[in-house]
């Protein structure tokens, strides 16, 4: 028909209509107060860094969210859905630089840019709760967070390794080092520094880190696994050696002791008497003493540090190829006495336990390669506690017995390990311990796009607090950018000089600014009272709001900001600021979006752009695709094909929908809910009852998904199976052959299950059907059991084993209904005419099996 010819779905009409009417109406994503009533529920995805351009992996993660949001909305509750912008950042100067624009402008740009393409999407965010880290009623709340640290003994300063360029003079961070170099002089080395830096002692917290994991049941095994391991947790006993006399005598002979002490940690102190040499981190103390006689030891391990550093810069310590030198010292066993070698190796790691080790490669992989490397004597101390069990070395298990230990022979792994370490405690050389791989938390960065640290040096009280009405300390907005000597704000004299607080004597300010995770560690706790100007939020506001019911963002996560902003809500509830000890009950990690087998980037030249997608297709159809092409927690191969298609099938529920409208219009009877006036006509009966159903079963099923097992891809599937069944009985549809109360609770039901997905046109057939209000604030509808029953099967028939036909049967069916029917299917009694019917088997509900000769 030529009418239909022009009327087509054209989201490039419907969409901006209605993205004016939401932005007009301010209440429409709003969070309420607690009084309304309601229950609550907070659902979040992690705030992006503001680059200008919203990517196709910000897309799915928003779209995961925003159809959560929308779906609990229209289930009654009071939803927090909040957005804002991790504005901090080496990019914003990086882009200052290169384009001589100021970090705050050009970052404030970016973020219009980003918001108008989220507005444009028709994501539901309250944006009056929006925060942006870059802008000091923020950032003077981690000057404020920083400062009660402070009091509370969590922050120290202490010297450590950063990234130096001596071409730059400056520090550079890991991601401006490139192949060892820096990435503005290519041929420049980066050296490792010592530089006196600020941290945060999240190791304070790593125990109750570690234990929390345990209960946070609605987060992702991999990740809690990955923290884990990040968080490293080993129980050990420390243990001294004595640094031998230097005398001319070997291994294993006794020495004396000259009173310097080499603590070491070991998980396996059973294996103790076992230990042929003690290997110490290049960085140890004591290497420096022994280099500092000794420069052919010193150039050795000189190359050690080097080895260690490179794989560092590689990330790939754990692979790294074993190296060491001995030193020519001996250590002292405390347990007996002997003498055993001290060594230098490259994988001893000085952050890690004490920065030494004893080696055991009777009974330890690593000692083991070591040792049959340098050729090293290897010890048996210990053999399995079941004979039958072969002792080849190295023998790592604990389930084992001592041997070659003296007076400890005989003893249990177990056994051992106590006795030994109450020797040590008694004999003051050692004690249990506990050892964590977590590191406390570097804060410093050599930086100006960040939170500047509220810290005064002065020359007679040393360091000062700013005090509290002083902040915020704020960033001086115009600075010479040049990444070269030192920290940008050590070169604002207005910023540096100061007074001291406690004298009032000249004074010097931090020059250092915050690590930008300290503005993602606690933002959206920011939320829930974002205006607050005299304190970071209102404890009873985040008290009603926390934990997160549902947060969602990118595995890559897993660390580093998720445990920052685990430690950060332990911290505040110590505080006394909130009550909850995590801060959210749930974690739901995405898949990556890739194209043509790879992770969309720039370099590959494999980007899609949103807005290209949304000109193209429309939001809706975008944001579907990006829900229905793969699970969402697995990665999604971006397919234009399938944009096209997703943007086909709405147009098909806009055709169909439109169609019917008016029919559906004029059964419309606000005073009666609807399933009333259906069943005044009695039960439902033929086509009614077949469309009927598929909506009931499909109701049910994206129901399901929701409340957790987010197969929105198999939801949105389901949906298209109601349109094609609907689509199919078009002619019976016009000829009235469904009573209009069926037809237009199909309809009405259709728009609200898409309205999550695809809300914009959910909106427009809502008005379309003549329905009041907005569609998000429509109740969610709810699947009569009784109606999605099926009432017939399909059994599979096979003859010998092999599939032959299908047969439908009442869903009650009995085995000799079910016998019965599949013997009179036609097909069934051709296979079998002239044959003998050997045996029937019937699995009710699931098959038939025949068996003819
Ligand atoms: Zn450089
Ligand atoms: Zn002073």
């Amino acid at each position: 028909m030529a009418e239909e010819n022009e009327l087509r779905y054209d989201p490039a009409t419907i969409e901006p209509k209605w993205q004016q009417r939401w932005a007009s109406d301010p209440t429409l994503y709003a969070a309420e107060p607690a009084s309304c009533g309601k229950p609550k529920y907070y659902v979040l995805e992690m705030l992006p860094y503001p680059s200008g351009q919203l990517h196709m992996g910000h897309v799915r993660n928003y779209s995961i969210g925003d159809a959560l949001a929308r779906h609990m909305w229209m289930r009654g509750y009071n939803v927090l859905h909040p957005m804002g912008w991790d504005a901090f950042g080496l990019p914003a100067e990086n882009a200052a630089l290169k384009n001589n624009a100021p970090p705050r402008e050009w970052t404030l740009a970016n973020i219009a840019a980003m918001k108008r393409q989220m507005e444009r999407l028709g994501l539901g965010y309250d944006w009056a709760t929006e925060v942006t880290t870059c802008l000091p009623e923020y950032y003077r709340w981690n000057q404020w967070f920083f400062l009660r640290m402070y009091e509370k003994g969590l922050v120290t300063r202490k010297k450590s390794k950063v990234n130096w360029c001596p071409e730059c003079a400056t520090v550079l961070a890991n991601e401006q080092v490139v192949d060892g170099c820096c990435w503005r002089h290519e041929s420049t080395l980066v050296e490792q520094r010592d530089l006196v830096q600020w941290f945060f002692r999240i190791t304070e917290y790593a125990q109750e880190l570690l234990d929390g994991l345990d209960k946070l049941e609605g987060w992702p095994e991999k990740v809690r696994t990955m923290q884990r391991n990040w968080i490293g947790r080993s129980e050990g006993t420390e243990v001294d050696f004595f640094l031998a006399e230097k005398v001319d005598q070997g291994s294993g002979t006794k020495g004396l002791g000259t009173g310097t002490r080499i603590r070491v940690f070991t998980t396996r102190v059973d294996t103790i008497l076992g230990a042929t040499s003690v290997q110490l981190a290049p960085q140890h103390a004591l290497v420096a003493e022994f280099t500092a006689v000794d420069p052919e030891l010193k150039t050795q391990v000189d190359e050690l540090i080097e080895q260690q550093q490179r794989a560092r810069e590689a990330g790939d310590l754990g692979a790294i190829e074993k190296h060491g030198v001995p030193t020519g010292r001996f250590a002292i066993n405390p347990y007996n006495g002997q003498r055993v070698p001290i060594w230098v190796a490259n994988y001893i790691l000085a952050d890690y336990g004490t920065g030494a080790i004893m080696s055991v490669p009777g009974h330890d992989e690593r000692d083991f390669e070591f040792a049959t490397k340098y050729g090293l004597p290897i010890v048996q101390v210990i053999k399995p506690a079941d004979s039958s069990v072969s002792a080849e070395l190295p023998f790592c298990s604990e389930d084992g017995v001592l041997v070659n230990s003296g007076e400890y022979n005989g003893l249990s792994c177990e056994e051992a390990q106590k006795r030994l370490q109450e020797i040590a405690a008694a004999e003051g050389f050692g004690e249990a311990s506990v050892t964590f791989r977590l590191k406390d938390w570097g804060v410093s960065r050599q930086r100006y796009w960040g939170t500047p640290i509220p810290m005064i040096h002065c020359e007679k009280d040393g360091l000062v607090q700013v005090p509290d009405d002083e902040l915020p300390v704020v960033l001086p907005a115009q600075v010479e950018i040049t990444q070269q000597g030192g920290s940008p704000l050590g070169r604002v004299p207005e910023f540096l000089h100061t007074t001291c607080p406690k004298c009032g004597g000249p004074a010097r300010r931090e020059t250092d600014t915050m690590d930008t995770f300290v503005d993602s560690s606690w933002y959206f706790y920011r939320y829930t009272d974002a205006k607050n100007a005299n304190a970071p939020f209102d404890p009873k506001a985040a008290q009603y709001w926390f934990p997160i019911d549902q947060s969602i963002g990118g595995v890559e996560h897993a660390i580093l900001h998720l445990i920052y902003s685990r430690f950060w809500t332990k911290m505040m509830r110590d505080l006394g600021l909130i009550v909850n000890d995590e801060p959210a009950r749930r974690l739901f990690t995405q898949g990556m979006v890739i194209k043509d087998g790879a992770k969309m980037s720039k370099s590959k030249g494999n980007v899609v752009a949103p807005d290209e997608m949304v000109g193209r297709y429309g939001a809706d159809a975008t944001r579907m695709y990006a829900l229905f092409a793969a699970p969402p927690d697995r990665d999604l191969d971006w397919q234009e094909d399938g944009v096209a298609g997703v943007s086909r099938f709405l147009g098909r529920v806009w055709r169909l929908v439109t169609k019917y409208a008016e029919a559906a219009r004029a059964e419309r009877i606000d005073s009666h809910p609807f399933r009333n006036e259906r069943g005044k006509d009695g039960a439902p009966s033929g086509l009614a009852l077949k469309l009927l159903r598929k909506l009931h079963q499909t109701i049910a099923k994206v129901t399901l998904d929701f409340e957790g097992r987010w197969h929105f891809n198999t939801c949105v599937a389901a949906i298209m199976e109601l349109v094609n069944d609907m689509q199919a009985a078009d002619a019976q549809l016009e000829a009235g052959e469904v009573a209009a109360p069926v037809v237009r609770e199909l309809l009405r039901s259709l728009v609200l299950l898409l309205a999550p997905f695809a809300p914009y046109l959910a909106a427009e057939l809502w008005e379309e059907l003549g329905e009041e209000g907005n569609v998000l604030r429509a109740p969610w509808p709810v699947s009569d059991a009784e109606l999605a029953r099926e009432d017939e099967l399909e059994i599979p028939v096979q003859i010998n084993g092999r599939l032959v036909t299908v047969v439908r049967v009442a869903a009650d069916a009995d085995s000799k209904a079910i016998e019965a029917a599949a013997l009179a299917n036609e097909k069934v009694r051709a296979r079998t005419a002239g044959k003998t019917l050997a045996k029937v088997i019937v699995v009710p509900g699931k098959l038939v099996n025949l068996v003819v000769k």
